[in-house]
């Protein structure tokens, strides 16, 4: 299978980047055709503007949202966006690797998801409707993060939530939006003070969640046409199973 992964981190010998090296090398080992990403040794741009879309006068107001869509139908993106989409469109699944930064991905990272999934590629009219068999269906995607907290503070009663509700916003608002059918996230804790034998458990672990991309069960976010919502994209009541609540409801199946 073709597998895209992309890393974010500063540091080459950094824990995030050791990683990243170690999940390319284990997927090539199993026979898989691997892209990497390095965001930081791409020097990835990560803000969107107007450079984005070559075409678009100077002198026009940017709105992004339609020029986004205008150049992305167009084929006139910047050489940089459209060799990202090439490899997502390639990929069968795509595997991100970086540290989490304030509960959520470092800019680099984030600006390459706002700039890569541009309108009329990820979103939008010209494209299938959102949280459906959508524009990315069949693809599969593994968020692969480390986290300075220990495990406990991520538990049922942690106070930082678990790692699912943390990485919503990319699990569920891109992935899914989009069609990408998002595995559960895989996590090294603790990770600011990781000696070499919980390096070693670590990537025995890693392993096992690589080893099962494409066939361990994504998890069961419910479809916008699936009958559990109603015209203005509100779960209708009683399609939760019993005592779910908050953003896990719109992960469980019908109770
Ligand atoms: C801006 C910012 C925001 C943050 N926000 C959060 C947050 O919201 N929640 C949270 O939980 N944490 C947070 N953190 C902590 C952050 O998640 C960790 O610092 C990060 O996950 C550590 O990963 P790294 O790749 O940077 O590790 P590094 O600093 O590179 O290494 C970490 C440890 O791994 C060890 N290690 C063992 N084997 C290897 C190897 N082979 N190669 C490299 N290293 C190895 C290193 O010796 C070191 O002890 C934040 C940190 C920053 C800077």
């Amino acid at each position: 299978m073709k597998i895209l992964v992309v890393s974010a981190h500063p540091e080459p010998r950094s824990l995030t980047a050791s990683l990243a090296r170690f999940a390319v090398d284990h997927l090539r080992a199993a026979g898989h055709e691997v892209r990497v990403s390095d965001l930081y040794a791409m020097k990835w741009k990560a803000t969107v503007d107007a450079d984005d879309f070559p075409d678009h006068a100077g002198d026009r107001r940017l709105q992004v949202m339609g020029a986004s869509e205008e150049a992305t139908l167009a084929g006139r993106l910047s050489a940089d966006v459209a060799a990202e989409q090439e490899k997502v469109r390639w990929a069968d699944a795509v595997v991100l690797q970086f540290p989490l930064w304030w509960f959520s991905a470092p800019a680099i990272l984030k600006g390459w998801i706002d700039r890569v999934f541009t309108a009329g590629f990820g979103y939008g009219p010209a494209v299938p409707a959102p949280y459906t068999e959508g524009v990315f269906a069949g693809k599969r995607a593994l968020l692969s993060v480390t986290a300075g907290a220990r495990p406990s503070a991520f538990s049922d009663r942690g106070i930082h939530g678990s790692i699912g509700d943390v990485l919503y916003p990319l699990q569920h608002g891109l992935f899914w939006f989009t069609g990408i059918a998002p595995l559960e996230p895989f996590a090294v804790y603790g990770s600011n003070d990781l000696p070499e034998e919980r390096f070693a458990e670590a990537r025995q672990a890693y392993a096992a969640r690589l080893d099962g991309l494409f066939t361990h069960e994504p998890v069961p976010f419910r479809t916008l046409d699936g009958g559990d919502y109603d015209h203005d994209m509100r779960l209708l009541p009683g399609v939760e199973a019993p005592g779910t609540e908050g953003l896990a409801l719109h992960a469980r199946p019908r109770g």
